[in-house]
């Protein structure tokens, strides 16, 4: 059977020592599927044109973030890497005419670890991490996914790291619970949208077509791993919905599986 390829917006590094729906739902997202390695693109890991695959055979954290509470710089994770799906990863990028290069010192950053402390917290899942290559399009970035597919036949999953809503001058810090922007919910929804439909060329040109785009997407760091995802997915996939929902006001939680 093969593994999906999710998107998940990992929203504060709170997340993960947190409780409500969104922990919920990832924590039973993870019983149903358990794959043998997988393969984060993080929002947190930036790279040029070039792809950098965390080759390690032992992960260390980085707490990459400051200004939360001392708890969050306790939490653990101890993961092992997956060397073998690093290799085979570097294999398929270069075959796609990805240029492509182990790193074996790079750590698991929080958008790797929150949501897969969540997913898989029983920490039995072996991790690769790769960057999200800033200097590429949405369509290249959906080309990097489809050269990562056959993974999926692998029993490897594919997983994008980031946010669909994700503009940190624009939460409401104080309150989790905050009332939803009517500009954040529409960005939000116009996606959810376009991903049914699956209107791939619709979502690779949100910069110019999707309403908001500028206060949704300021930065593309958190919204770009999901080209990868959606790359991945092959040919009109079904969507589950693993969560929707927001924090902070403007914070989108939504979070797929794609088959
Ligand atoms: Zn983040």
């Amino acid at each position: 059977m093969s593994e999906p390829a999710v998107f998940v917006s990992h929203g504060s590094p709170m997340a993960a020592l947190e409780i409500g729906a969104y922990q919920d739902a990832l924590a039973a997202f993870g019983q149903r599927n358990r794959p043998q390695a997988v393969v984060v693109v993080s929002a947190h890991w930036e790279t040029g044109r070039e792809v950098k695959v965390a080759s390690a055979e032992r992960q260390h954290l980085i707490y990459d973030f400051g200004g939360f509470p001392r708890q969050l710089y306790e939490v653990q994770y101890p993961a092992v890497g997956a060397p073998a799906a690093a290799q085979r990863v570097a294999e398929l990028l270069a075959a796609a005419g990805v240029r492509v290069e182990l790193d074996a010192e790079r750590g698991l950053d929080h958008g790797v670890w929150v949501p897969l402390s969540l997913m898989f917290p029983q920490v039995d899942v072996p991790v690769v991490a790769l960057p999200v290559p800033m200097l590429m399009t949405p369509s290249e970035l959906v080309r990097v996914g489809e050269a990562l597919r056959p993974l999926r036949e692998e029993g490897v999953m594919i997983l994008g790291s980031g946010g669909i809503v994700h503009n940190l001058r624009r939460l409401n810090w104080n309150r989790r619970q905050a009332p939803v922007e009517g500009w954040a919910a529409e960005f939000d929804t116009w996606f959810a949208e376009k991903l049914e439909a699956w209107d791939v060329p619709a979502l690779a040109r949100y910069a110019q077509d999707a309403p908001q785009a500028q206060w949704a997407v300021p930065t593309t760091e958190h919204f770009h791993p999901v080209f990868v995802t959606l790359g991945a997915a092959g040919e009109r996939p079904q969507v589950e919905w693993i969560h929707q929902g927001f924090e902070y006001g403007t914070l989108s939680m939504r979070s797929f599986a794609l088959r």
